[in-house]
């Protein structure tokens, strides 16, 4: 004999087994509606709560379809906490220190898709933020060397 899954779909969670009928088949009624299968196939189960149950919960509806594409959801959902966010506008800014890039390379459209596209939770400053930001930045790591005087 095959050795078959114990687990149930998760169809069978929403319908009643009414009896089995010749040749073992069982004989199920949906929880939600007086929908009955003389077969109960999980496949034709999970379609009906699906699809055609109008008083079908969302619990009862197709639940490993819906689970992943949570999961799915959940990784590609992209999320910057405050210290995440600080330690990138710190990368921003030296980066455009280091290779003298203006400040409002940040303003620039296809910049701010760029950086959407990368990490969309990321919320990029513009220009004037990253201009204060990298004249403090330039003050913090001038400041303790050399006399550096801002040339503004
Ligand atoms: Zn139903």
């Amino acid at each position: 004999m095959l050795k078959r899954s114990r687990k149930k779909k998760p169809a069978w969670k929403h319908f009643n087994i009414i009896g089995k009928n010749e040749g073992s088949h069982t004989h199920v009624q949906c929880k939600y509606c007086s929908k009955s299968y003389q077969r109960a196939v999980p496949g034709r189960m999970q379609a009906h709560l699906d699809k055609y149950c109008k008083d079908a919960p969302n619990n009862a509806k197709s639940q490993s379809r819906q689970q992943n594409a949570t999961l799915t959801i959940d990784k590609f959902s992209d999320s910057v906490n405050d210290e995440q966010q600080r330690s990138f506008e710190i990368s921003l800014v030296k980066a455009l220190t280091s290779t003298q890039t203006d400040s409002s390379f940040v303003d620039d459209p296809y910049v701010i898709e760029l950086f959407r596209l990368l990490r969309s939770s990321f919320k990029l400053p513009n220009g004037e933020e990253i201009k204060s930001q990298m004249n403090g930045n330039e003050q913090l790591e001038f400041s303790s060397g050399f006399e550096y005087r801002q040339q503004q």
